[in-house]
């Protein structure tokens, strides 16, 4: 039997997902955007909150760290990490998404390093802030055509790193970087691995850190590498060149964290509903679910197919995360999700600044902040184009050769 109830463990952590959301991230949306680059130092506190809190804690789950694969052993049914931490994302985006981008050791690196690495790793790394790497100035939505290399140092153990990297979220204010590298161009990308660069590394060195249209709250770097040396302790997953397993072990991390960045879209979609039917209601227009679209006022039928679109949004997203909790290969529900949440929330986001007019346009409320935040949410993590073409290649059985 399908329940598609919220799972009661989790309904406390929801409530205080929310609470954040409404009373800590809220009232300083507008001043962070407005202050570009500025450090939104209130989050300190509630990182520290969530800290004290991490083990067995409810809001520990909010953040993208927690999300990992672990087999149950018992074969039963669970809703683990990927479904708390997406549903904790959808409450706090309800809030603001730039501010939960900034979360102190909730980044998308963190959910790298939670996806595939070791339990040694996973220790040493354990409590860091962690950025994530992949694009550079060549390879955006091809991030198989990466530049950056690794070469290993026989005499000192360490692998040496060169290349560019850039639109790295939250890269100035991490405390580590998972920096994607190739330990061989000629080999394609299975040699692409994964590597946890301390921020500190001289060789690291911060470039500048990007403008942009939305998520303003959120830091976005550019990196130059050069000769950076990193421990070879610190390659996530098998330093082995698996010819036959391909991209496998960094694309994994994208399973995992698709979802996430559907689950924000998701709680952005769901601000953008509630501001708009709050305002339709204090203008007259009342949204009937008893009665037929078709026979309501055109705002009413409107809002009515939003929300539709909301709906499978959202149960997308909560299917892809409960894959990725028992263990069943989900790239193609974590590509349909990002893909359905990502359209709908810019679409939802900009019909509500239409539907609300002066009102969705002006600065007094956060609706066209909120249509400036929705774009990144169809661009990173893979563009909508990109979710459409693996969706594709799943469904006919092509490979990216076949299908590009
Ligand atoms: C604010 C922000 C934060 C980011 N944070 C991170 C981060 O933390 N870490 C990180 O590694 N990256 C990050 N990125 C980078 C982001 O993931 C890339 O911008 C994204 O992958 C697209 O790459 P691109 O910008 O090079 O566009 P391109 O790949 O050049 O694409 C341009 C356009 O062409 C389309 N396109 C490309 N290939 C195809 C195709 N085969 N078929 C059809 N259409 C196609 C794309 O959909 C897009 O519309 C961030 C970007 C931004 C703007």
């Amino acid at each position: 039997m399908i329940n598609l109830e919220i799972p009661k463990k989790f309904v406390p952590l929801v409530g205080q997902a929310h609470q954040v959301a409404e009373e800590v991230f809220r009232p300083i949306s507008r001043k962070y955007d407005q202050e570009e680059h500025a450090y939104p130092k209130e989050l300190d506190m509630l990182a520290a909150l969530i800290d004290g809190m991490n083990d067995g804690s409810d809001l520990g789950g909010a953040g993208a760290a927690g999300v990992r694969r672990t087999d149950n052993g018992d074969g039963g049914v669970r809703n683990g990490s990927n479904m708390s931490t997406v549903l904790g994302i959808i409450e706090l985006c309800w809030g603001d998404v730039g501010l939960l981008l900034s979360m102190p050791r909730q980044g998308l690196g963190n959910s790298a390093i939670a996806s595939v690495a070791n339990d040694e790793q996973l220790e040493r790394f354990r409590g860091k802030w962690a950025a994530m790497a992949i694009t550079e100035p060549e390879a955006g939505s091809d991030s198989a055509a990466i530049r950056t290399t690794a070469v290993l140092d026989e005499e000192t153990g360490e692998y040496v790193l060169n290349g560019e990297k850039i639109y790295v979220t939250s890269g100035e204010r991490a405390d580590l970087v998972v920096v994607w590298a190739t330990l061989d161009r000629n080999v394609g990308r299975a040699a692409i691995k994964s590597f946890v660069v301390e921020r500190s590394n001289p060789g690291l060195k911060l470039d500048r850190l990007e403008h942009k249209l939305g998520i303003r709250a959120s830091d976005t770097a550019a990196f130059i590498l050069d000769d950076c040396r990193v421990p070879k302790e610190n390659l996530l997953g098998s330093p082995e060149v698996d010819t036959r397993k391909g991209f496998a072990g960094v694309m994994q991390t994208f399973d995992n964290t698709r979802p996430l960045v559907a689950g924000m879209a998701v709680g952005l979609t769901r601000a953008c509903l509630e501001l708009t039917e709050r305002l339709l209601r204090e203008a007259g227009v009342e949204v009937d679910y008893d009665r037929p679209a078709a026979s309501q006022s055109a705002a009413a039928a409107e809002y009515l197919a939003m929300e539709a679109d909301y709906e499978a949004a959202r149960l997308l997203t909560l299917e892809a995360a409960w894959m990725a909790d028992n263990s069943k290969p989900n790239s193609l529900q974590a590509s349909m999700a990002k893909a359905k949440a990502g359209r709908t929330c810019v679409d939802v986001a900009l019909r509500c600044v239409r539907l609300c007019g002066s009102l969705g346009f002006g600065e007094e409320l956060l609706l066209e902040k909120w249509a400036r935040d929705a774009k990144i949410l169809d661009l990173f993590e893979g563009t909508q184009q990109i979710q459409l073409l693996i969706i594709a290649r799943q469904l006919l059985g092509k490979s990216s050769a076949e299908l590009k």
